[in-house]
């Protein structure tokens, strides 16, 4: 019997942006021969995203995950690879492919202050999905969820709008939301971030028992990596436009591979006032979208640059009992061979 493909696959994803510059320039370009300007916002992105698995997206501001989460729900149409859906390619879907693909995949924003419109009140926000997807309206239904995220008694909330609502339970109002069609995957986008830190850990605590409750994939984006290593199985790290490590969390956390890596986990905070922490290695602002380094993206940044890194590294596996890839010239295989 032949395995289930992953629910979703990214394969060297890209989404480019032609700048404003570019666009003036490309008069110009027509003449001189030249390229236009664009931003490598996503640039060769590739995960697998497995049934019932938790996996996490961080990185910088500017790191594209942002965009690279707009790109998977088709806000925007990728510029080059490919995505798959239960291993189906999202590139020949039709109509009727995209509406089950908008019901089985949904999102939980940031924000949860202005996610939820103000003059829904709880029944209406969680019936309106329901309506959009054609699925038979059911008050029963709607009340399961609301016990579900922690929201009881479901009468209590049910005719309240947002403003009569906390930041957490808004928060808990977008979950019910999102899970109310039985999606296969939830994009969540740092939807912790805007909560304070005890509502956080509340937010981040029901995320993990519903994503095992309803069987459901998630892919959580932040810049945060102490919430992203807490709730996620797999964790990618992205730096401009990149992947540049994809590990199982704790072996991410207790061995990273990639020097920016390294420095986020050095970056982690400590709730320990005598704690002396190293300071994080890396110095600076992540490079130019538009301009990006020949070679490997993060050299102007790192401490370990060697000469062989104004050559771009490639994905390498490191073998061993885990799926993890790192891309870095200090794994490149003919150094690994020379340091035996
Ligand atoms: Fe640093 Fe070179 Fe690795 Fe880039 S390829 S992270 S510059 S050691």
């Amino acid at each position: 019997m032949s395995e289930s493909p992953p629910v979703l696959e990214l394969r060297s994803l890209e989404k480019h942006f032609k700048t404003s510059s570019g666009l003036l320039n490309t008069a110009v370009n027509r003449i001189t021969g030249g390229t236009p300007d664009y931003v490598r916002a996503v640039d060769g992105v590739s995960m697998k995203l497995e049934k019932n698995q938790v996996q996490g997206v961080i990185g910088e501001s500017g790191c594209g995950k942002t965009t690279l989460l707009r790109t998977l729900i088709g806000i925007y149409q990728p510029s080059g690879g490919e995505m798959y859906f239960h291993g189906r390619p999202v590139s020949e879907f039709d109509k009727a492919d995209w509406k089950d693909f908008r019901r089985q995949v949904q999102l939980v924003f940031q924000d949860p202050f202005n996610s939820l419109d103000p003059k829904f009140t709880v029944r209406r926000t969680l019936a309106e999905p329901l309506e959009i997807h054609g699925i038979e309206y059911d008050e029963a239904r709607i009340a399961e969820m609301l016990e579900a995220v922690g929201l009881t008694p479901p009468e209590k909330y049910l005719t309240r709008f947002p403003s009569q609502l906390s930041g957490g339970e808004k928060q808990r109002v977008s979950i019910a939301r999102g899970l109310i069609t039985e999606p296969d995957v939830i994009l969540a986008d740092e939807p912790a971030s805007m909560l304070d830190v005890s509502t956080q850990a509340e937010i981040l605590n029901l995320l993990n028992r519903l994503t095992d409750e309803f069987g459901v994939s998630m892919l959580y984006i932040s810049h945060d990596l102490s919430t992203v290593s807490y709730i996620c199985d797999m964790i990618n790290v992205m730096y401009l436009g990149r992947v540049v490590e994809q590990a199982p969390t704790k072996e991410l956390i207790v061995d990273p591979k990639h020097p920016y890596t390294e420095a986020l986990i050095k970056s982690i905070p400590v709730p320990d006032p005598h704690y002396v922490r190293d300071r994080p290695d890396v110095d600076g602002e992540p490079g130019d979208p538009i301009n990006m380094p020949t070679g490997c993206r993060f050299k102007n940044r790192c401490p370990q640059r060697m000469d062989v890194c104004d050559e771009k590294p490639r994905d390498i596996e490191l073998g061993g009992d885990v799926n993890r890839t790192v891309a870095c010239h200090l794994y490149n295989e003919q150094l690994l061979e020379g340091a035996q």
